[in-house]
């Protein structure tokens, strides 16, 4: 497949600043705001306070008049003073939950800091309640607090929650094509699902399916002869779970961008010894669309500078897309956690000399790029707003979680994320 690859720079090992400090980071609640759209018949109850009400109840935007797949079940000053059952009080409010919502499949009970604090064992509640309502409703539960996280963490909590409950793929000789299976891991939206699914099939890869899947009862089989493509890069924990249960990660890019998607879908094709020659006549007419309309956007950006603070564990494919196919230049890539396994054919992608960062020191890190002066600087919402007070661009890098940025039809939105923001301040000071 190394045809298919051509374009990319290789390089040499970037330079990584290890930081341990203050961080300035959302916690894995705010993965309920985007799964709950995906999975369509699962309902998400965080045991919480109501600062977790809140956070949920913002990040989720307007909701109010629609029937919410999400809710906080609240933590009263008693329940934390030991002075209520909360087990009681928890199995009476998911019971009077199923009787409202006969339409939830799926039940998550979310745990957070307050939970965790009192040492709620939602696992063991999550056994409990199932046996109790099933086989109407399927109850897990996984931790979104923020004690030592990051807000995409919650993704993967919930994916490897979910992991144990796959059921168990049809055995069978792995050079036999037919008992193969292709598991897509991370949320995607429909649309990006709907085009790799083509893809996929015009390639002769199958069966495939993906996790999670858009609804419960459709979980998808894992087994010996399941390999998987992370399609996001902060799935450590459901990627090491799925090895558990046999599967094998396909290492490669990830699908951002021209290059990164066909990278992506050529470690599938590749596995599943596509011709090289198929491969290039299936993708070729996407790849050139997509490469065609992203030259736009490179007469654009092409030689901006770009600073990234560690926030959505996005940052290092999102680097390597902006460096590789839009020539931006990038001044300082953070990340919270760098995975060298999942990230390493994107760690060889970026260009020579990259300085990377991995965990976080605010304070220090906030002196490089005022020192540096970004013309984008990418980072969460609660040094969006000083920066830009302070005259610097920036981009919200949660923004980059709820708009499809996957595959060829959305690399032109994904370059547009970063472009918008700079148009905004050439324009600002045209007028001022
Ligand atoms: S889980 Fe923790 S960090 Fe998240 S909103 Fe609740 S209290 Fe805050």
């Amino acid at each position: 497949m190394t045809a298919a690859l051509d374009g990319m720079i290789a390089a040499t090992a970037p330079r990584v600043i290890r930081e341990r400090g203050q961080r300035e980071v959302f916690c894995g609640l705010t993965g309920i705001i985007w799964l709950h759209r995906k999975i369509q018949d699962a309902f998400f109850l965080v045991v919480g306070s109501r600062t977790c009400a809140h956070l949920i109840q913002s990040a989720a935007g307007v909701m109010i008049f629609a029937e919410p797949r999400f809710a906080t079940a609240i933590i009263e000053e008693r329940d934390l003073a030991g002075l209520a059952d909360m087990n009681t009080e928890l199995d009476l409010a998911v019971s009077q939950l199923l009787e409202r919502r006969p339409d939830i499949k799926m039940l998550f009970l979310v745990g957070s800091c307050p939970s965790e604090v009192i040492k709620l064992d939602l696992g063991r509640a999550a056994a409990r309640l199932s046996r109790e309502h099933a086989p109407r409703v399927r109850i897990l539960s996984y931790s979104g607090s923020g004690i030592e996280t990051t807000f995409t963490q919650g993704e993967d909590a919930c994916l490897a929650a979910l992991v144990p409950e796959l059921p168990t793929a049809p055995s069978g000789s792995p050079q036999e094509t037919d008992s193969r299976s292709l598991l897509v891991v991370g949320s995607l939206a429909e649309v990006v699902e709907d085009q790799f699914r083509r893809i996929f099939d015009d390639l002769g890869i199958g069966p495939v399916h993906f996790l999670p899947p858009r609804r419960a009862a459709d979980l998808p089989p894992v087994g010996p002869n399941t390999s998987f493509l992370l399609a996001q890069p902060f799935l450590a924990e459901t990627a090491r779970v799925l090895e558990e249960r046999g599967a094998t990660r396909l290492p490669a890019p990830f699908p951002f961008g021209a290059e990164g998607t066909t990278a992506w879908l050529a470690a599938a094709a590749s596995a599943w010894n596509v011709p090289n020659a198929r491969f290039l006549s299936t993708i070729s007419p996407s790849r050139e669309r997509s490469r065609g309309a992203l030259a736009r956007f490179r007469a654009e950006l092409a030689g901006k500078r770009v600073f990234f603070f560690p926030d959505s564990q996005l940052e290092v494919p999102l680097a390597r897309f902006l460096a590789t196919e839009l020539g931006m230049e990038l001044i300082e890539v953070g990340t919270p956690y760098l995975h060298r396994a999942h990230l390493a054919e994107e760690l060889e992608l970026l260009p020579a000399g990259t300085v990377l960062s991995e965990g976080q020191h605010v304070e220090r890190q906030l002196d490089r790029c005022r020192a540096a002066q970004p013309d984008i600087t990418v980072c969460g919402l609660g040094l969006a707003n000083p920066l830009e007070a302070e005259g610097l661009t920036t981009k919200w890098s949660i923004e980059l979680l709820f708009t499809p940025i996957h595959g060829y039809e959305q690399a032109t939105d994904l370059a547009g994320l970063f472009a918008r923001p700079l148009r905004r301040h050439r324009d600002l000071a045209s007028c001022a």
